[in-house]
């Protein structure tokens, strides 16, 4: 297990044209699960190909353990990083693509396969060690490539979008998987990816990424009930956070928070809502409309769940409300969150 420290972390390309990791400040726990998590293009691939030493900052540090690691050579840095691609050898096995690392390192044969066999029971991919990756599934390749990666027993673990090549009902279950294998071994893991939904599954904590800057760092709770910033509230949680113009202030609420009046107790914002679309999705009524009373009038959406309350119907007003604690505030200029 390590500690990960980035610290005021830039990286140019074209000379300075690309700025693609912008004074970027974060470190791990011990044995945490950090997940970087952004849109195409943030800097998430070049963050963590710097950290791996892949790409050489154009300034700022990276410490592992506490020791500034900027000069060291990828190897030397006790790093296993996975790729979004896998990049398996095509026409090794699956038994000497995981052994590869170590015949590289020279280390004897008989502990190559003690460790092989123990990367391959952990990830339950025995049974394929004789295969070529073309006889795999992206599930099974991706186990592979952990698996290879688990061999150099690294102190940290480095995903870029491991998940990103498999359906969704397999990266769902991938997803399981992963967490648990990480929870068997404990080591520090940084999880790159663009999906809110596996960010808030996977991650202890999540940094929110835009345009090679950190917005926010915290626990899925954190960054869900108090965002930083509009980014944070909009990028997170889907349908995103409702943001309604108020003077100088922007006020925004969660869809799920936005409820029919009478189910909401205490201090309460009354608000309503012309109704103009419903839409049904995972036992959730998913309600488009204009709300009026917050601030400006503003086009909201609105998550019930299907069996509660009064039937909705489109082209209607309703009394809605949104219990005041709910509501987060930003300024409207910089889009940072505002107290009160
Ligand atoms: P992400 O992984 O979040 O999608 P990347 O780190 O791959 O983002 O890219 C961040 C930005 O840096 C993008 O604008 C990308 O085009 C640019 N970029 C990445 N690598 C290079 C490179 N080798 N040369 C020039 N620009 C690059
Ligand atoms: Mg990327």
């Amino acid at each position: 297990m390590a500690i990960v420290e980035v610290r005021n972390l830039t990286k140019e390309f074209d000379g300075g044209k690309v700025r693609a990791v912008d004074g970027v400040d974060l470190a791990t726990k011990e044995g945490e699960y950090l997940v970087l998590l952004g849109p195409s293009g943030c800097g998430k691939t070049t963050l963590l190909r710097s950290i791996a030493g892949l790409e050489q900052p154009t300034s700022g540090d990276i410490l592992i353990d506490g020791n500034v690691v900027n000069d060291l050579p990828p190897r030397a840095r006790k790093i296993a990083m996975v790729f979004q691609s896998y990049a398996l050898y095509p026409h090794k096995t699956v038994l000497a693509n995981i052994v590869f690392p170590l015949r590289a390192a020279k280390l004897p044969l008989e502990d190559r396969r003690r460790k092989a066999n123990w990367a391959a029971e952990l990830l339950g991919i025995r049974h394929l060690l004789e295969r070529k990756p073309r006889q795999l599934s992206g599930g099974e390749r991706q186990r592979v490539a952990l698996a290879r990666a688990l061999v150099r027993e690294p102190a940290v673990f480095l995903l870029d979008e491991p998940l990103s090549n498999l359906d969704a009902k397999l990266r769902a279950s991938a997803r399981d998987e992963l967490k648990r294998f990480q929870q068997e071994v404990g080591t520090t893991t940084i999880y790159v990816t663009h999906d809110q939904v596996e960010a808030m599954g996977l991650g202890d904590r999540i940094a929110v990424l835009s345009q090679g800057k950190v917005r926010q760092i915290g626990r899925p709770v954190d960054v869900y009930d108090d965002p930083a910033d509009t980014f944070v509230a909009t990028f997170i949680g889907s349908p995103p956070m409702n943001l309604v113009a108020r003077g100088d202030t922007l006020v925004g609420f969660r869809p799920e928070h936005l409820l029919p009046a009478s189910y909401v107790k205490g201090d309460a914002q009354p608000v309503k809502l012309t109704v103009d679309r419903l839409e049904y999705l995972s036992g959730d009524r998913h309600v488009y409309g204009t709300v009026t009373g917050v601030g400006e009038r503003t086009r909201v959406i609105a998550r019930l769940p299907a069996t509660v309350g009064d039937p909705i119907e489109s082209g209607r007003e309703y009394d809605f409300a949104v219990s005041r604690d709910r509501l987060r505030h930003f300024d409207a200029a910089t889009g940072l969150r505002s107290v009160s």
